[in-house]
C-alpha cells in the first residue's frame, strides 16, 4: 500500500507542473504535441519527412527524449528547426519537469508549434502528462496489427495516432487497415494516418493535421 501512496504523490506533483508548463506554452501562443511510440516505430523519420516536404510552417520547436545520445535532436537540427536532448541515462519515459527545465533552451517568442518526441516505449510515457495539447502515437506496421489491442491504455490517451512505414506492409503481413481498426476498437475518437516517410505516402495529409490540429484537441 506503502508503494502506491508514493506513486500516487509522484504523479500528482508531474501532473502540477504539466500544467502550469501549459499554461505557459499558451501564454505564447504555442500548441504542443507528445509524441509516444517504441523504440524504432518512427517517431523521428515522421518529423524529418514532414519538415523535409512540407517545410517548418508554424515556427516549430523540438525536445528529443532518448535513454542515450543527441543523434535525434542532430537529425532535427540539421533541418533548421530548433531542438534541445534530454538524455534520461536510464529511464524510460520523460517527465514534465524534465520539459519544464528545457523550455529555457529553446526560442519560445518565435515558436508556434512544440514538438516534444517522447522516450521509445509505449507503455509508461502514457502515465507522464507533460503538459501537451495534442497526444500522438506513432506506431509503424512491422509492430503488428494487434499492439492496440495489447497496449491500449496509450491508445486511450491519445488524440491521434499515426501508422507509419505503410510501403513495408505487404513484407511483413500486416494490413494497414487492420491496424487503424483495432485502433479504433480501442478508442473511436482517435484521427488516424497512414504514412510511409520511405515513399512519402500520407505525409501531405499528416502535415495538414500537424500544423493546424482540431480546436478540439487544444486542452484548457
Ligand atoms: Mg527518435
Ligand atoms: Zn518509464
Amino acid at each position: 500500500m506503502v508503494k502506491v501512496t508514493i506513486k500516487s504523490k509522484v504523479l500528482s506533483k508531474n501532473d502540477q507542473i504539466a500544467q502550469s508548463n501549459r499554461l505557459r506554452l499558451h501564454e505564447k501562443g504555442i500548441r504542443s504535441f507528445n509524441m509516444i511510440g517504441s523504440p524504432g516505430s518512427g517517431k523521428t523519420s515522421l518529423l524529418e519527412a514532414v519538415f523535409q516536404s512540407c517545410g517548418d510552417k508554424a515556427n516549430c520547436a523540438v525536445i528529443e527524449g532518448d535513454v542515450k545520445t543527441d543523434n535525434d535532436m542532430q537529425r532535427i537540427a540539421a533541418l533548421g528547426v530548433p531542438a534541445v536532448q534530454i538524455q534520461t541515462e536510464g529511464a524510460c519515459h520523460l517527465n514534465a519537469e524534465q520539459i519544464e527545465s528545457k523550455l529555457e533552451n529553446l526560442p519560445l517568442d518565435d515558436t508556434n508549434l512544440l514538438v516534444i518526441e517522447n522516450v521509445g516505449n509505449l507503455i509508461c510515457p502514457v502515465s507522464y502528462d507533460l503538459g501537451e495539447d495534442c497526444r500522438l502515437i506513432v506506431i509503424s506496421v512491422t509492430e503488428g496489427e494487434d499492439k492496440p489491442l495489447k497496449y491500449p491504455s496509450a491508445f486511450i490517451s491519445a488524440d491521434a495516432i499515426v501508422i507509419t512505414k505503410i510501403d513495408l506492409a505487404p513484407y511483413v503481413d500486416v494490413v494497414p487497415q487492420q491496424l487503424k481498426a483495432n485502433a479504433l476498437s480501442i478508442n473511436p475518437n482517435l484521427k488516424v494516418f497512414m504514412t510511409s516517410a520511405k515513399t512519402g505516402e500520407g505525409i501531405d495529409k499528416f502535415a495538414d493535421f500537424f500544423y493546424a490540429p482540431d480546436e478540439n484537441n487544444i486542452k484548457e
